[in-house]
């Protein structure tokens, strides 16, 4: 039977370490961190998130502003919103719930964030800092994944690394974060050939496709270890990843479930990466 690795646990522990950081800080008379979450329209996934969002603030002892605009909201409105938040002192942190409605430029919105704010590391300025190995506010998903990684003592150096998919929230940053700790690794997408074979040799599998249950025995072997990103919703309702995980699960040596993987890690980083900017705008160092 493969190791667990329980996200839902870890995640647990990051939040209460993050909790007990801003006790401290608030009793010694700082402000508390701030987060303000952005959501336009009534979208029932976007709405379960938020809610998730704004109680891992309250689990943090963060203050949260939370703003649900019109699905019909101009452009013009939404900037003026994200505007607002970036002259705040006290907001740390700004995200806005993707996807947005349609007429909604979603780049612009990201590229309107204050980069010291993104704290879901989606602006061009902190992609490209990730890129060149600069520090920055990195991707929530794929600043998880390594976070679980680290805690379950899985050293990837000289490791081969394989990713399915190539996503810019996903595929493409946990990548780098892979490269920067000394992994080979390999970007897999839906015209990638021999796909099996190539997962198959991978050390580490990182699976991001949205491809309920593809991933089954053929691409995996023995003493492989497997992060399973993807959220698929079937038909019955269920919530699967990309992994057969009955099948796969007896055979591997590590692997994250689905639901209780990566899913709660994301917003124990999201909480992570608004303290890491508080302490930017307050001039505390990280270490
Ligand atoms: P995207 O749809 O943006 O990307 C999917 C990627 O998978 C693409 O690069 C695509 O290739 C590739 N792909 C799709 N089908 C195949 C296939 N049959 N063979 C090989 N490659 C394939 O998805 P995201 O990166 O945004 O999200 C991926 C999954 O992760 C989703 O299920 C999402 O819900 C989940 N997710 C979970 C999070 C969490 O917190 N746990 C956070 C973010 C996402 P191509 O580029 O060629 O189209």
């Amino acid at each position: 039977m493969a190791i667990r690795i329980d996200g839902r646990e870890l995640s647990k522990k990051v939040k209460e370490r993050i909790k007990a950081e801003v006790e401290e800080l608030v009793k010694s008379g700082k402000r508390a961190p701030g987060l303000a979450v952005i959501q336009i329209g009534e979208d029932p996934a976007s709405s379960i998130y938020v809610r998730n969002k704004e109680r891992a603030c309250e689990q943090c002892g963060f203050v949260s502003w939370k703003k649900t605009l019109a699905e019909d909201t101009s452009q013009e409105e939404l900037l003026a919103l994200v505007e607002e938040f970036n002259n705040n002192p006290d907001c740390d942190g700004i995200l806005c719930q993707l996807p947005l409605p349609e007429g909604l430029d979603e780049n612009l919105v990201i590229e309107t964030i204050r980069p010291d704010k993104d704290v879901d590391g989606f602006h061009p300025i902190n992609a490209g800092k990730l890129l060149l190995g600069l520090p920055t506010l990195e991707p929530c998903t794929p600043y998880g994944i390594m976070e679980m990684l680290h805690e379950y003592g899985i050293d990837v150096a000289g490791k081969n690394a394989v990713v399915l998919g190539r996503s810019n929230i996903v595929g493409k940053p946990i990548a780098l974060m892979l490269l920067r700790e000394h992994a080979t690794v390999t970007i897999c997408h839906s015209r990638t050939k021999n796909l099996e074979q190539i997962c198959r040799e991978a050390d580490i599998l990182v699976t991001a496709m949205g491809r309920a249950d593809m991933v089954d025995l053929k691409y995996t072997n023995p003493d492989q270890i497997i992060i399973d990103v993807s959220i698929n919703r079937k038909d019955d309702g269920k919530v699967v990843g990309d992994v057969l995980y009955s099948e796969v699960e007896p055979k591997v040596q590590a692997i994250t479930p689905v639901p209780g993987g990566v899913g709660p890690m994301t917003i124990a980083m999201l909480m992570q990466n608004t303290l890491n900017a508080y302490k930017r705008h307050e001039g505390i160092s990280e270490e």
